[in-house]
């Protein structure tokens, strides 16, 4: 008997028709001859009304208390979908984080896992039942419920996926897998048939909503495959794993990520130990930095820039202003970026990203590269029609 770990995003449960619609996919999965692990989100848009109503009551609550509140949509989804699964006829049992033997850092809000403990699984699979877990979250070593941050459901599943050995980890979703641009958005964007871990990191990292980054790091360390697909359409979908046949596509995605800013330190003076100082007064408060240019010094001066996230900008203005004289900052830019294994070894794919920029009118303002992506700055107002001529330049 195979394990089957599946997991149902927000969208997938945001009513009871789609609930039921689940617990369908579920059940026929079961009725087929396989042990289900089935992990769900909270309802449609829950986990964003829940933040609301928090701060309707204190701007800045604890994490503690933000994890309990949270942790409460993915419990509401758990137990109408056993409660769909009940009605269907068939036996099912929903797990709570800490039920289902997850135990997490207390870094609430952003708590990693630290062992998940399978017994209860175990003893509820070997009585034949479906269990359905409450995505994103665990017990922390004080007894507190901590969340996994954004999208965290994933995580979820990849996890039970590799600690119970599963045959399968299927995320379903409202596309139908993974596609070279955004399908809600790029008219002839296509669905990937396969797609390596690192490149589907940098996706995700760099925008691409479909799986959580932190997922897909677990699903390399585990070698647990994925299939993303979706649940509306029994079509086949993505499948991410370590290795694919080497397909003639030089560039599998175009990402767009608005969350970006960019901070400027202008005018300091040209001489060792600036950036240092600089980036490790970021680094103490734990502000990730993303893209870095330092321009060419002259009359003993220079300037550095460099982006961050949209909700660190005010953060990182403060910490600088005071060492650093002139500090602007820019929430008005994206950053668009193609991503693909196959551009390590083959030149050429930056002049071509710039010349499909060029040709219609976009000003780069940044650019960083790794051996499988090519980001650039640009304004956010741009930001559309420079993914669409991007994507065209590279899937005609
Ligand atoms: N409900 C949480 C969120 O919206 C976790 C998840 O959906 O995976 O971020
Ligand atoms: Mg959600």
């Amino acid at each position: 008997m195979a394990l089957i770990v599946q997991k149902f995003g927000g969208s997938s449960v945001a009513n009871a028709d789609r609930v039921r619609n689940v617990a369908k996919i579920i059940t026929d999965t079961y009725k087929a001859g396989n042990s289900v692990i089935a992990v769900v989100s909270a309802q449609g848009d829950t986990t964003d009304d829940l933040i609301e109503k928090a701060a309707e009551i204190n701007e800045l609550p604890s994490k503690r208390e933000m994890d309990v509140l949270l942790s409460a949509g993915e419990q509401v989804s758990a137990s109408l979908m056993a409660m769909a699964i009940e009605k269907i006829g068939c036996p099912v049992v929903s797990l709570l984080g800490w039920q289902a033997g997850f135990q997490t850092s207390s870094g609430y809000g952003l708590a990693r896992i630290r062992t998940i403990n399978t017994a209860r699984m175990e003893r509820e699979l070997d009585q034949r039942k479906i269990i359905i877990v409450a995505g994103f979250q665990g017990l922390c070593k004080y007894g507190d419920v901590t969340t996994f941050g954004r999208g965290g459901s994933d995580t979820t599943a990849v996890a039970i996926a590799a600690a119970m050995h599963a045959e399968r980890c299927q995320i379903f979703t409202d596309v139908e897998g993974v596609y070279t641009a955004d399908p809600r958005k790029i008219k002839n964007a296509h669905k990937l048939d396969e797609i390596t871990y690192d490149e589907m990191l940098e996706l995700a990292t760099l925008g691409a909503q479909v799986l959580n980054n932190r997922s897909v790091e677990m699903a390399k360390k585990y070698n647990v495959e994925l299939e993303v697909l979706s649940s509306y359409n029994p079509v086949p979908g993505t499948i991410v794993k370590e290795k694919i046949a080497m397909e003639k596509m030089l560039v599998r995605g175009v990402t767009k990520d608005n969350d970006t800013a960019r901070i400027s330190i202008v005018g300091v003076p040209d001489v060792p130990g600036v950036a240092f100082r600089a980036f490790s007064k970021l680094a103490a408060k734990n502000i990730n930095v993303d893209i870095i240019l330092q321009s060419y010094g002259h009359d003993g001066s220079q300037d550095i820039s460099f982006t961050v996230s949209r909700a660190n900008a005010d953060s990182v203005l403060e910490l600088l202003k005071d060492d650093f004289g002139t500090v602007l900052i820019d929430t008005g830019v994206s950053k668009i970026s193609v991503v693909g294994a196959g551009m390590e070894s083959h030149p050429g794919t930056a002049a071509k990203m710039f010349e499909a920029l060029y040709d219609v009118d976009v000003n780069i303002l940044m650019i960083a590269t790794s051996e499988i992506k090519i980001s650039v700055l640009i304004k956010e107002e741009d930001a559309d029609k420079a993914v669409a001529a991007v994507h065209a330049a590279f899937f005609k």
